[in-house]
């Protein structure tokens, strides 16, 4: 019999209950009990809807308060001394390591969490000491977990990380210099000791996570999964049987560490990724070793395409025969939202081409039937899945042909700005007159709770159009009003209309669609709700035009309009699964490029247009070579294409947060933008030596202020980090703004820092 499997299972619940209870938790509004209890019932519930749904292999110890990266650093008493040392109860130190702790005598930081692969979700880096231990943690949950599924009916194989990407994926702690994957002799001893409780608890099975197998892997990485593997491996009767997964990437390049996992049961891998690694990995197995195909794509919202997924299957059946296959999901589906049976408001035809976490689980059992028991046994799911299918590749919504030709018509040329930089700098110069070190930010203000409440209100149909529209003014009349007292150089409208950065422009295109409920969690209690590409994409009418007119005809300086970038606009959404990624980054910039030349046709007064790509440097693929540099070259071209369309005298900004623009530095500077504004204030102002070393022409406005803290920078502190930068840029280079847009921060907040920061600005004028 094949078997069906998921990975790992959404935990939020279907309203995002977790969410609810755990910030209840942190305000003091619900006691820890009472967190707990919620944490219980939605284990219990999401159990049973993979029970009910018929899954055979059903993962517990994939639920997590906060993160399951952050669990295991509990798990193996790997907390840094700075949080045991304060006392707290296990929970509270948990979230102290995850989110910080600041409450009476207690004061500690957060540890760094940094992205989970190439997806969205964020984890808590290990963070590990010189003379690190480790030991196994008292009533170890993924122990707990189990008993707690197993009381209610329901065997389930615990997953955990496995010891070489625990400690792949940590970083040594401030003032320690050991590379984590030195301490792994002392970690494998912990691992087994909690393979042999889950056995004594009765489970016969565990899923081991070992993703650092998708990287291009150091050799110290690579000699590491012998030892640990020989060593779990080996426990024969007295462990569960080993499932070691990798996802979000092939394995090939790696399959001499394969070798390695000769004692464990089966290997999962991603097919949805690399559908061809499947034929290089069949040979690798051993004579007995079990395959777990993952074929139901763990990242995405579409529905499984039966018909194809079959036939790979097929492929593998022939190999090694149906007893040594199991169809599984590519990974967790944490990455998905909860269940689509929420959502009340998609189109009909639309509706049907969707699988949301709940009906994912479906999908695995539907085609494991049907390769157990023969395609009959499933002819009704097998003919609606063919029908859905049909839909979607048929629907209007899918192609629009007016799209397609114009993309035919995108030429080489289309992707270059008139002339080189310095004669449009020459003519943006007169344009602008702009000082020596302008001052400017990046886009938004703070988003006050008036703000919410109006937008809510126009969103539920109860103020009208005309009286959001007011609305909307005033706020932009005031953002200008406080940037003239402030006198900042480059203005910004505000984005007082916007909800989100990329939902705003999804709900001004065709092509995309939007959930009610359709949640994904970001990092700790964070979710976020990408929308969902369907179909070309193409611009009915103008999408900002109508603000930031109106802002730059009550604005005596340069108005900046403010976009969001095509990169940035396809990363944080789901994005189809039929055409290329690049394919629909290019539709996005020819909307955008129509988007940027109106703004320009627009321009009362004079024009800047900031294109906003803080996501390119996230869809960069995990391993080098040659898919990396493809999408290098497809990303830049969209971000070129949606910019190029305007006059030299148009000063062209973009802007980067959070990433290391370091290494992928030539991609930058491939832009071309005129102006770039990167985040900065918490990093090494020698960073910005690259644009030295590269000669980089263009102007640079390296973030002085960090947005994420509400503490006020005095003017003093400003004026030691321009005068770090000046080392590395040349004064008619440099910009001042902030790191990021300030939607977050409060008005008292941020009318003195951006005081001190212009008066910083206005005293380094002076001396040059
Ligand atoms: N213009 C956006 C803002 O200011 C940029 C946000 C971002 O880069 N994350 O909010
Ligand atoms: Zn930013």
């Amino acid at each position: 019999m094949v078997q069906s499997s998921v990975l790992g299972f959404p935990r939020m619940g279907v309203l995002r209950d977790l969410k609810k209870a755990t910030e209840a938790y942190w305000s003091d509004k619900i006691t820890q009990d009472a967190l707990l209890a919620e944490g219980k019932r939605l284990r219990l519930a999401h159990w049973k809807i993979q029970k009910d749904a018929g899954v055979d292999i059903i993962p517990s110890n994939d639920f997590a308060y906060y993160d399951h990266v952050l669990d295991h650093i509990q798990l193996f008493n790997a907390v840094p001394e700075r949080y045991t040392s304060q006392k707290l109860n296990t929970l509270d130190e948990y979230f102290a390591m995850g989110r910080g702790h600041q409450k009476g005598s207690v004061d500690v930081p957060a540890l760094e969490m940094v992205k989970w692969f190439d997806s969205n979700y964020h984890y808590v880096k290990p963070t590990l000491q010189d003379n690190q231990t480790f030991s196994l943690a008292q009533d170890p949950k993924p122990v707990r977990h189990f008993l707690e599924a197993k009381e209610a009916g329901i065997h389930t194989r615990p997953v955990l990380l496995g010891p070489v990407s625990f400690l792949a994926l940590g970083k040594a702690d401030r003032g320690s210099s050991a590379d984590p994957i030195t301490h792994l002799s002392k970690l494998v001893p912990v691992y087994v000791e909690l393979l042999k409780a889950l056995k004594a608890a009765g489970a016969d099975q565990v899923q081991i996570d070992e993703p650092v197998l998708v990287f291009d892997l150091k050799p110290e990485i690579k000699a590491a999964f012998k030892p640990a593997y020989e060593a779990l491996g080996s426990l024969g009767a007295a462990g569960p049987q080993i499932t070691i997964a990798t996802y979000f990437g092939d394995i090939v390049h790696n399959t001499d560490v394969l070798s390695a996992f000769a004692n464990v049961h089966a290997l999962h891998v991603d097919l949805v990724r690399n559908p061809e690694q499947l034929e290089t990995i069949v040979k690798q197995l051993g004579p007995q070793q079990v395959l777990s195909l993952g074929v139901v794509d763990g990242r995405n919202i579409w529905k499984n395409n039966f018909q194809k997924t079959l036939a790979l299957v097929e492929k593998a059946v022939q190999a090694l025969g149906k007893e040594r296959i199991i169809i599984a999901t590519s990974s967790s589906l944490l990455h998905t939202p909860h269940t689509l049976a929420s959502e009340k408001k998609l189109p009909e035809e639309v509706y049907q081409w969707f699988s949301f976490a709940v009906e994912k689980a479906h999908e695995v059992v539907v085609l494991a039937k049907a390769v157990t028991q023969g395609p009959a046994a499933v002819q009704a799911e097998l003919d609606a899945n063919a029908a859905a299918m049909k839909s979607r590749a048929e629907s209007k919504r899918t192609n629009n042909p007016d799209v397609k030709e114009r993309q035919r018509q995108v030429t080489p040329e289309m992707h270059n700005r008139k002339s080189a930089f310095d004669v449009r700098y020459a003519q943006q110069k007169t344009h602008l007159s702009l000082p020596l070190f302008p001052t400017t930010t990046i886009g938004s203000f703070p988003q006050t709770s008036e703000i919410r409440i109006q937008r809510n209100k126009f969103t539920k149909g109860e103020i009208t159009e005309a009286e959001y529209d007011a609305f909307i003014r005033k706020e932009i009349d005031l953002c200008i009003q406080i940037q003239d007292e402030l006198g900042l150089d480059v203005y910004v409208h505000g984005e007082p209309e916007r909800n989100d950065m990329v939902q705003y422009f999804g709900e001004r295109l065709d092509g995309y669609v939007f959930t009610t409920y359709a949640w994904v969690q970001s990092y700790g209690s964070r979710c976020v709700r990408p929308p969902i590409i369907v179909g070309d994409i193409s611009r009915p009418a103008p999408m900002t035009v109508k603000e930031s007119k109106y802002a730059a005809s009550v604005s005596k300086k340069p108005m900046k309009g403010m976009l969001t970038g095509p990169i940035t606009c396809l990363r944080w959404s789901f994005p189809r699964d039929d055409v290329h990624q690049s394919v629909q980054a290019q539709q996005l910039a020819l909307a955008l490029r129509d988007e940027v030349v109106d703004l320009e046709k627009n321009g009362i007064f004079v024009m800047a247009v900031q294109v906003d790509e803080p996501a390119l440097r996230e869809g960069l693929p995990l391993r080098s070579g040659k898919e990396r540099e493809a999408y290098l070259t497809w990303a830049v071209d969209s971000f070129k294409l949606s910019t190029a369309g305007v006059e030299d005298s148009t000063q062209i900004h973009s802007h980067f947060c959070y990433s290391e623009f370091q290494d992928f530095f030539h991609a930058i500077a491939a832009l071309d933008a005129d102006v770039l504004s990167i985040e900065n204030s918490k990093s090494d102002a020698k960073l910005l030596k690259v644009f030295i070393d590269e000669a980089y022409p263009r102007h640079i406005g390296p973030g002085v202020y960090d947005i994420h803290s509400p503490r006020v920078p005095a003017p003093e502190e400003f004026k030691q980090r321009m005068q770090e930068m000046l080392e590395y840029l040349r004064p008619e280079q440099l910009w001042i703004n902030p790191d990021c847009g300030l939607k977050t921060r409060t008005w008292p907040q941020v009318k003195p820092a951006l005081a001190n920061m212009v008066e910083a600005a206005k005293y380094f004028r002076e001396q040059y």
